[in-house]
Parts: C-alpha cells; sequence; structure tokens
C-alpha cells in the first residue's frame, strides 16, 4: 500500500509500505476513504517535537471495514467506520468515565500512521463507531472532521462548560478552533467570541456561530474581550493552539470562576502564580473524542452540522508533501487525502 513517512523535519514523502495484517484478534483492517493532514503533525514536521524517523504520520481516518480479528463482534465487513487518534477498549473504567483517550489500553493511531491506504485498528469494538449506512460521498469530509478535529473542538467546548446563558471566547482559528466555534454554538451559548486574523477563517467561524471577532492577541486581546464581557472576562474559554502565548492568552480572557477548555497540545512551562491567582477552572487535555462519536455522527447524518467546510483543500495521498507545506504555510486550514 501506499503511506506518508517523515524522514526529516520538512520532508515528508509518500511510499509503499506493507499492508497492514490482522495482529491482535480484537484489530480490524480498513481502508480509508480519505484522511487529512493535523495541526499536530506539523509538530513533529517543524521540528519541534522529536520523533524517531522514518515515522509513518496521521491518524485521522474513516473508510470502510476490510476484515476483522475473530474476537471482533459488533464491527463487521463492509461498516463505513469513524475511530479516533487512540484506540480505546471503551469498557475499562476510565473510558467509562468519557477518558476513552486514557483508556488503560489505549494505542497511539498517529504510531500506525493513518495517512495510508489501508490501517490497522486496535482494539475496534471500542475504537470504531459506524454509521447507519454508507454515507454519500459529500459527507465524508465531515465524517472525516469527526475523527479528530470536531471531537476536539467538542471536547474544549464541554470541558469549557459552553452552554446556555454563556459566553465563550476561542483562541485560535485552526480547524479545531474554528469547530469549538460549532460546539459552543450547538451546546447553545449566548454570546461566542472568535479570535482571528484571517478573513477566509473569520467567514467561516461567523458561518459556524461566531458572534464576534476580535483581531488583537495578547493583552490588547485581553482588554478587548474584557470590552465585552463587562469589564468580567468570559465564562468559557477554549484553547485551541497550544503554545504558552496562548494558554496565558485563554487564562487572562477567563473571569474568575470560569473555566477553561484547553485542547491545543500544550508546549513549554506555565507560570504557577498567574495560575494560582486566575481562578480559573482548567480542563483539557487529548479529547476523548470516542465518547462524542455516536452524537457527532447523528448530527452529521442528519446534516444538522457541516464540519466538513475546515477541510478547505483536496489533494490525492500521493501529494502528501504539499498538504503539509499549505498547512504549515496557512495557506490551507486543512488539507483532505483521497488515497
Ligand atoms: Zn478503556
Amino acid at each position: 500500500m501506499r503511506g506518508a513517512v517523515l524522514y526529516a523535519p520538512h520532508d515528508v514523502r509518500i511510499e509503499d509500505r506493507p499492508d497492514p495484517t490482522i495482529v491482535e484478534p480484537t484489530d480490524a483492517i480498513i481502508r480509508l476513504s480519505a484522511t487529512c493532514v493535523c495541526g499536530s503533525d506539523l509538530w513533529p514536521y517543524r521540528g519541534i517535537e522529536g520523533v524517531e524517523v522514518p515515522a509513518p504520520m496521521g491518524h485521522e481516518y474513516v473508510g470502510i471495514v476490510e476484515e476483522v480479528g475473530p474476537s471482533v463482534t459488533t464491527i463487521k465487513p463492509g461498516h463505513f467506520v469513524i475511530g479516533s487518534f487512540f484506540a480505546s477498549d471503551n469498557t475499562c473504567e476510565i473510558c467509562r468515565a468519557g477518558y476513552q483517550s486514557s483508556c488503560i489500553h489505549r494505542e497511539l493511531m498517529g504510531r500506525i500512521g493513518t495517512q495510508a491506504e489501508l490501517a490497522r485498528v486496535p482494539l475496534a469494538d471500542g475504537t470504531l463507531v459506524a454509521t447507519p449506512d454508507v454515507p454519500p460521498d459529500d459527507l465524508i469530509p465531515s465524517f472525516l472532521a469527526a475523527s479528530d478535529v470536531l471531537g476536539t473542538g467538542w471536547f474544549g467546548a464541554v470541558a469549557a462548560e459552553a452552554g446556555p446563558g454563556k459566553n465563550v471566547v476561542v483562541v485560535g482559528d485552526g480547524a479545531v478552533g474554528l469547530l469549538a466555534v460549532l460546539a459552543a454554538k450547538q451546546l447553545g451559548a449566548e454570546r461566542i467570541i472568535a479570535m482571528s486574523r484571517h478573513e477566509t477563517r473569520q467567514r467561516l467561524a461567523r458561518e459556524f456561530g461566531a458572534t464576534d471577532i476580535i483581531e488583537e492577541r495578547g493583552d490588547e486581546g485581553a482588554a478587548r474581550i474584557k470590552d465585552l464581557t463587562k469589564g468580567l472576562g468570559a465564562h468559557s474559554v477554549i484553547e485551541a493552539v497550544g503554545t504558552r502565548e496562548s494558554m496565558l492568552q485563554a487564562i487572562g480572557a477567563t473571569r474568575p470562576g470560569g473555566h477553561v477548555g484547553y485542547v491545543g497540545v500544550t508546549h513549554g512551562d506555565l507560570p504557577g502564580d498567574q495560575l494560582f491567582f486566575s481562578h480559573t477552572h482548567l480542563h483539557g487535555g487529548p479529547a476523548p473524542v470516542r465518547r462524542f462519536l455516536p452524537e457527532l455522527i447523528e448530527l452529521i447524518w442528519n446534516r444538522t452540522i457541516d464540519p466538513g467546510k475546515v477541510l478547505d483543500l483536496t489533494l490525492p495521498l500521493d501529494q502528501v508533501a504539499e498538504g503539509y507545506r499549505a498547512m504549515d504555510e496557512r495557506r490551507a486550514i486543512k488539507p483532505l487525502l483521497c488515497p
């Protein structure tokens, strides 16, 4: 099969890799209908996060089940399925509490690499959720978004306790930030303030439900948020970037007693005294996307939401290198790759 492999910073290639096979009796093999490049793929791509190379790349996937191991009972060949970046059993105590991305048996799909024609999915019954039927092609980008960015934005909004009567700030205008706007809207937030300096992203944020856009950052950004929230700060702030600056922006935008949902992979130390005196609730981490998949699949299947709009560039899988470049240079919000 063809699959993407990172050899060095800024050097990702498509090459022939061995076809995956059933290793554990709980595995499934899927043929990918679509895959994509994630903001978190850019950390190793840019050389900021060290990885052992050559490294297979990708952790977002939707596709048709080709084969299942002998212990798989609910997932069948022919199903169109969606899973998240952590495989999980969905039965342990941590999973049942809704934190499948910390499952005691979790396996990172990024190690397997889903920017490929085929992928092995461990713990198939726990990890994968099938759609009611094979979806029409136009829904595939939205289901692919559910595999990570939608589920992650959704968790950010839930962790920030976005809901009726709340004003919500979203820090970050990548795919996750934009879909956090969509999630806050679906959860009934009253006012949704998106922070973005890019016109096309601002437009999409408004389409997804943003009521206000703030272009300023840092102290100026914090001052604008205070202006829009009676001088108090927001009830709910979703951090969807992962830098020290964006995390401090998020904490600074939150009112005492408010909630920060942080879903950008945090890089850099945070000042303890600032955290202490902020009086905010901090909740975040790798999103337990699996918790939300059944609900998100239903919203997409019924065409209530259209999160696939964040996938604004479509390329054949063979052009994966161009996909990374376009995302790295912010020419694309998120590239969809067709195997
Ligand atoms: Zn578990």
